[in-house]
Formats: C-alpha cells, structure tokens, sequence
C-alpha cells in the first residue's frame, strides 16, 4: 500500500467553511421556520452583466464553428491579446504583456507559484489571512512540520487595531516568502503607497520574494491607494502579483485570473522566475477555459470595464449598510470602503462564540475570526457579497435583535 503524503494531515483551515456549514445546517435543523441569510462567504451572487456574459457567449459559440474553433493553445499563459489587454487595462502598461499568465484564477495560482520556491522555503503570512496561503504551503511541505499550535516555518505577522491592521516587518524571517493580501481578506484593511513601499524595502534588504494578492483591487474607491505592487517603485524585482476576475466581473464559477512575474526578478542564483513560472505552467496546467478567456477580453474593454464598476459598487454599496449598521451598535470596525469585507471586532470575546450568537439572535451566518488565523480571535468578518434585500434584512434583524 501507499503512504498518504503526511504533509495532508496537517492541513488546518480546510476546516473553517465545513464547519461554519454543519453549524448552519444544524441551526437550520433545529429551527426549520428560521430564514437564514448568508453573510459568511466571499462567494458572488449579482448575475454576470451582459456585455461581459456576450463576450463569454461568443466564446462558446466560437467553438461550435468549424472556422472559429480552437483547442489548447501553443502556450499555456493565454490568448496574448488578452495577456496585452491585462497589463494595458490594469497596469497602465506598467508590466509587459509577456510577464502577464493568464489562468484558472488566483487560488489556483498561488497553489501552483510554491512550486517555484520548494519545500525548504520559509513563509510568512499576515496574520489574519487568507487560508490558502497558509495551507498550500503546509501542502508543499513548506510549513516545516506540524508544531503545537502553529507551523515552525511558517511567521505569522499579526495585523490587529493595535498596528492598525499593517503588520511589523521587522518579523519578516530572512529569504522568505511574503503572503500579502490587500485589500485584505478578511480585515478589509487596504495598505496605503507608505506602507507597501516599506515592505517593499523590507522583502529587498531581507532577500524576500512577495505574493501579492490583488483579487480585490477592483474594490478601491480611495484613488490614492495603490491598486498593484507595481506602483512602488522597485517592486518588479521583488514581487509576483496574483489577480482575478472572480470578485469584479462575477467570474467565481466561470474561472479566470492572473499572475504577473516580472521578467526582473531572480532566485538568489540569478536564474529567471519568469522562465520557470513558463516552465510549471507548461507542465501541470494547460491554460484557461477558451471560453473564459473570451469572456475575459469583453470584461476588460470600455463597456466591460464599466459593469465591473458597476458590479464593485453595488457590493460596495452593500459593505457601506453592514459597515453603517454596526457603527451604529457601537461596534468597532474597520473594511467596507475599498474592500467588500467588513473586520468587526468583539473585544476579549471568542469569535466563534460570536458567531454563534449572531446565528441565533439574527439568523445571520457570518464568519469567525479565529478561522482566518490566531490574531482573528475576537474578531468577526462580514461579507458584502448578497443580494440587497437580503443585506437590508440582515441590517434590520441585527440592529433589533444582537446585543
Ligand atoms: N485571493 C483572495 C484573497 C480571495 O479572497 C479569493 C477568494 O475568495 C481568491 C484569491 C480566489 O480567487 P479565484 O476565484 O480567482 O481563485
């Protein structure tokens, strides 16, 4: 018989939306009249506007036509005018169009980028933060094996209202790789131009690879906030950048996102990150769906790029109600502005606790902090992905119910 790969036994947070479901389908079970509204999960519900979706229909259609018809591609990185159109639409030409890997979408990619780096690379993460990036690396065997209640190779960086929600780069380990989330899931804190420029002095003098995730750009309103790494000066040889089209454009089912490795940065032996994301790309992934690729090009021309407005600010219009409402309670918190998440913090409180309160009082699913990492604790993320009149519900019956 074969042996499991024990590096799957310790993944951690896989745990959090199963868990938060049963909690849900227990509550359900026990109170069959409760309408239940759903503030826990970034998951998109407004439908796809048409401009993009004739883009994607167009696609399938392309494929049902002898003319037009198209199978895998030479190169796994995209349909090069779509890679042109990425680096014009959303880096103002600030990355070339060969440093742009079309994909499957970012989570995909940020599994896949830690090929890069092995199983020897030290990881630090912000703390709270996105499950994946603590788990793909413990998946990759990165995490340097299970260690009480954290990983030896991996730093959390807390992010907590004492440092305003930006981390001490100070415990950034030498030669390691940063996770880094802005606008942040889940805090909903967005880094200002000051902050990423100092971590990006941080990753160069301490000899650091950044992943900067960018899936929730689209959502900054403040036009002095930086929208990418790129933006800071130095960043190309320091940081890969990974994007998406699920939140903006309603892509969470369709699939489609990107990363950008610019041809400037190096391993410590001068070889090409570029060259090797190429490399992976070409041998364990064979590109994105042709369909949303074509989708994709109409999501990013002037009418496209105006729904994927339109469809940030209704979300945005969403965050501003949760966001409003709590302040109103006197609850403390802070994302909603340029981030669909709001961080609400319940001081010297248990989140799952919280959660489970908010469950009963409200029928309200929201996710607990503690999930998201140990700084989490205390701390409860609501989500502005919703239909409206559900979010206007859920404002009501917390206002008059919690507390
Ligand atoms: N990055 C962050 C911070 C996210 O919150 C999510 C989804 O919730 C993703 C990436 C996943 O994006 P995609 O749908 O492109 O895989």
């Amino acid at each position: 018989m074969i042996n499991r790969n024990p590096n799957i036994a310790n993944i951690k947070a896989g745990y959090l939306f199963p868990e938060i479901a049963k909690r849900r389908r227990e509550f359900a079970a026990a109170n069959p009249d409760a309408k239940i509204i759903s503030l826990g999960i970034g998951n998109t519900t407004e439908p796809i506007l048409p401009h993009t979706n004739a883009g994607l229909l167009g696609g399938a259609s392309a494929l049902a036509d002898v003319k037009t018809y198209s199978g895998y591609a030479d190169d796994s990185a995209g349909f090069t005018k779509l890679r042109e159109k990425i680096a014009a639409a959303f880096y103002k030409d600030l990355v070339e169009p060969d440093e742009v890997f079309v994909s499957d979408g970012a989570k995909c990619d940020i599994g896949r980028l830690q090929l890069l780096f092995g199983a020897e690379v030290k990881v630090a993460v912000q703390d709270p933060s996105y499950p994946v990036y603590v788990d793909g690396s413990v998946l990759a065997g990165a995490a340097g094996g299970w260690e009480g209640s954290g990983y030896a190779g991996i730093t959390y960086l807390p992010c907590t209202a004492e440092n305003n929600f930006f981390p001490n780069l100070d415990l950034i380990p030498q030669n390691s790789l940063i996770y880094f989330c802005s606008p942040n899931n889940p805090t909903g804190a967005t880094a200002d131009r000051a902050q990423l420029t100092a971590l990006v002095n941080a990753a160069i003098s301490k000899g650091c690879i950044i992943i900067f995730d960018a899936a929730y750009s689209e959502f900054i309103r403040d036009p002095a906030l930086p929208k990418s790494i790129y933006e800071i000066e130095n960043a190309k040889i320091c940081a890969i950048e990974v994007n998406s089209f699920s939140k903006p454009a309603g892509f969470t089912g369709v699939r489609l996102g990107w990363s950008i490795v610019p041809k400037a940065l190096k391993y410590a032996s001068g070889e090409s990150v570029n060259t090797d994301w190429n490399r992976v790309n070409n041998t364990i992934f064979n590109g994105a769906s042709n369909i949303a690729q074509a989708g994709g090009l109409a999501a990013i021309d002037e009418k496209g790029l105006e729904e994927m407005r339109a469809l940030t600010d209704f979300y945005l219009g969403n965050a501003k109600l949760i966001r409003s409402t709590l302040q109103e309670m006197g609850i403390n918190c802070i994302g909603g502005d340029n981030s669909p998440y709001i961080w609400a913090h319940f001081p010297g409180r248990d989140s799952w606790e919280v959660f489970s309160e908010i469950l009963e009082k409200c029928q309200v699913v929201t996710t607990p902090g503690a999930g998201f990492g140990p700084a989490g604790q205390s701390f409860v993320r609501f989500s502005a992905f919703g239909h409206r009149e559900n979010v206007e519900e859920a404002c009501r019956r917390l206002k008059s119910n919690f507390i």
